[in-house]
């Protein structure tokens, strides 16, 4: 049965499978709690506000492709968490999940995490942080979630260096294969080499003031 897009992120933020997200990048943190907790309880309580409309992010005709957390949001105004509308169809005004593969599904999922570490960045109130340091953490978070979620093994990897999406994913298999541990802070090299790949947005949509 189709579920709400809604309720989509709240049981992929709830997962007990998050429990495996927990690392260091650069000076950056992603931890468990913040995301099954934290960030589910903002999504939950409506103070993020998961959409698909473009217009809502973009304002009106706008093309997108990915998906976005507003994080310059006007004081006392929902940040909305947007995913891209080729994942949903509208019931009753309403975002649901099409039916997906499950490698769509673990992509989503992944789409989703990417997003909320940004949300879980401002609720942190970061202040104004690196744009490629904030991409790269949340690429990082993304890429594990998409393998945890994904099917089993995961597809190899062939060109870890082609753009930001095989490099995390590259190095989620990585972290996912080593102990938990040793794993906690990821490498600066690995850090250097992500953020070089990762695409930003406007610098100033990354001052993470709080939600
Ligand atoms: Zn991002």
């Amino acid at each position: 049965m189709a579920k709400s897009l809604h309720q989509f992120v709240l049981d992929t933020l709830r997962s007990p499978l998050l429990d495996e997200i927990n690392f260091q990048f650069g000076h950056l943190r992603v931890y468990p709690q913040g995301l099954r907790r934290d960030v589910a309880r903002l999504v939950a309580h409506r103070h993020i506000e998961v959409t698909s409309d473009p217009a809502r992010v973009y304002g009106p005709g706008a093309r997108v492709d990915g998906g976005c957390f507003v994080v310059d949001t006007p004081r006392g105004q929902r940040h909305p968490l947007f995913v891209n509308p080729r994942w949903t169809f509208d019931r009753g005004g309403h975002p649901y999940v099409r039916p997906l593969s499950e490698y769509e599904r673990a992509e989503l999922r992944g789409t989703i995490v990417h997003e909320a570490t940004h949300a879980l960045h401002d609720y942190q109130r970061l202040g104004r942080v690196r744009p490629t340091a904030a991409e790269g953490a949340a690429y990082m978070a993304g890429a594990i979630a998409r393998r945890l979620f994904g099917p089993r093994p995961a597809p190899a990897i062939q060109n870890p260096r082609l753009n930001g999406i095989t490099y995390s994913l590259h190095l989620a298999d990585r972290y996912l294969a080593a102990d938990r541990h040793s794993r906690y802070v990821i490498p600066s090299q690995d850090v250097v080499e992500l953020e070089r790949r990762v695409s930003a947005g406007s610098e100033n949509r990354y001052i993470f003031n709080g939600i």
